[in-house]
């Protein structure tokens, strides 16, 4: 058989996602994955006795009944065990120091200069008062906000790796509003999905309000934030069990072209055939799209080729214990020279390292013109560096090069919308929504695609 009601190009977490909605919308459904497995950035597999997720991952707005929650709650047939993920911490020459989280904790935060720490005070607080005014902060860098003209090199250091670690890029593209939604002073939701007519899952009903309570007293940046317990591929494992049998997969299957007939997607080639189907849902990158179809319009064209994408390095360590370094739960951000993230993911299980052994994972954005061996080179040169002593101690060296987001949320940067110029071709995926990061944005992106079918009649529940 060749002919489905939906197909979806992509295996990764968006793509099983979708395949789950249509599937128990009643719709039969074909995968195509390219690769031999499922769940691409969003996975867990072993190496040398340690189980290694894709990157290091926290899973944002679970609690407040985030997207994914929603997915879970409506979709899922079991829902995997998620743990608080604990908290960031800056790594400093003398030990860890909270991330600060109110405008009290940035005044004291003594790594910094004193005189930068109040211009920074001042610069969040004007913020905050003109998003209340009506200001739209996603058009504001965060380089244009604060005086650098007067502000140390450390200040721009450390300003430069918290705007790469929520957005994939610099403060000169990263905006104020992704910063506030990463220092979880502003709440995004569903409402704008959910307010359709008969669209009522008890969801919360706030919006991208900056909350200026949360300035004085935010307790932690990682509010509502989590990690799989028994890893990344949890989440995947449990789409994947959730599936109905009118769920077909075919792994090792690369869709090479989306064929269109006056403008209306009908199916897609592979190697192996052509298929054929009254939706396509595709999850793959967005700015590949004139690839498998040439006739495009060029606008569209043109804003693709806006797409703003960041590459990172994972290094995976697996560390003997005695090294007592990594003795909590949640990250911490090293912010001088060659920034990078750390998560100690065998805190939150420790089948994941083997007995006395810690899994700690690094994570670098690099920067693709620089030679990819050097980069490795650097990075982990960085690691000896900020925790002396540590070489005696590594029982296993892994590396990860990924794109971690199809799109980067960056100023000027594009995002794509769930429909397309081509009649009945979707999109899904981190290309697809802009809303907070990663895996919740993806799910942000099929509950988009919910509502559009919905609004189309393709699907009724
Ligand atoms: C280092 C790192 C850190 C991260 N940190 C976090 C975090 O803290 N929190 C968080 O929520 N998220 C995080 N993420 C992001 C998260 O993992 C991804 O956003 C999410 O898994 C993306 O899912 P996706 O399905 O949209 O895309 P992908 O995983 O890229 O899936 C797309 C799929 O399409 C397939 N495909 C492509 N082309 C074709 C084709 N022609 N034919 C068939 N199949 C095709 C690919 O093989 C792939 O399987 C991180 C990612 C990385 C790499």
């Amino acid at each position: 058989m060749n002919k489905y009601d939906s197909i979806v190009v992509g295996g990764g977490v968006s793509g099983l996602l979708s395949a789950l909605v249509l599937s128990k919308s009643g719709k039969n459904v074909l995968v195509l994955e390219k690769n031999n497995v499922l769940g691409n950035n969003c996975n867990s597999y072993d190496v040398d006795g340690y189980q290694v997720d894709t990157g290091p991952h926290a899973i944002t707005q679970l609690r407040r009944g985030g997207p994914l929650t929603y997915l879970m709650n409506n979709y899922f047939d079991y829902i995997p065990a998620f743990v608080d993920y604990g908290n960031y911490f800056i790594r400093t020459e003398k030990g860890l120091r909270d991330v600060p989280t109110t405008l009290a904790g940035y005044l004291t935060l003594d790594i910094l200069p004193g005189k930068d720490r109040l211009k920074i005070a001042r610069a969040l607080t004007k913020m905050v008062l003109l998003r209340r005014m009506g200001k739209d902060l996603s058009k504001i860098s965060v380089y244009e906000c604060l005086p650098w003209d007067i502000l140390s090199s450390d200040t721009a250091e450390f300003v430069d790796t918290f705007c790469y670690f929520l957005s994939g890029k610099s403060m000169r593209e990263t905006s104020v509003q992704r910063m506030f939604v990463g220092g979880a002073f502003v709440e995004e939701n569903l409402r704008d999905d959910i307010k359709e007519k008969g669209w009522h899952h008890n969801l919360h009903d706030v919006v991208g309000k900056v909350n200026i309570g949360r300035l004085l007293k935010n307790k932690k940046v990682s509010y509502d934030q989590y990690y799989p317990r028994d890893g990344l591929k949890a989440i995947v494992n449990a789409v994947l069990f959730s599936l109905p049998e009118t769920v077909e997969i075919k792994t090792n299957a690369a869709v090479e072209d989306i064929i269109t007939e006056d403008s209306t997607a009908t199916g897609v080639s592979t190697g192996e055939g052509s298929y054929y189907a009254d939706k396509i849902i595709y999850s793959a990158f967005v700015k590949d799209i004139p690839e498998y179809i040439r006739d495009l319009p060029a606008q569209y064209v043109s804003q693709l080729k806006m797409i703003k994408q960041s590459r990172t390095l994972t290094i995976w360590l697996g560390i003997d214990e005695k090294f007592g370094e990594f003795n909590y739960m949640g990250g911490e951000v090293w912010f001088r020279k060659k920034a990078f993230w750390a998560m100690p993911i065998s805190n939150y299980n420790n089948n994941f390292a083997p007995e006395d052994k810690k899994l700690v994972g690094f994570m670098f954005n690099i920067d693709e013109s620089t030679d990819y061996e050097s980069e490795k080179h650097d990075a982990y040169e960085t690691i000896l560096r900020v925790y002396p002593g540590i070489e005696r101690f590594i029982d296993m060296t892994h590396y990860q090069a990924t794109t971690p987001e199809k799109a980067a949320v960056a100023i000027n940067g594009f995002i794509s919308d769930t429909e397309t110029p081509i009649k009945n071709l979707y999109v899904v995926g981190t290309d697809a929504d802009n809303r907070s990061m990663g895996i919740t944005r993806a799910a942000y992106s099929v509950v988009k695609l919910i509502k559009v079918l919905r609004r189309e009649g393709y699907i009724v529940n």
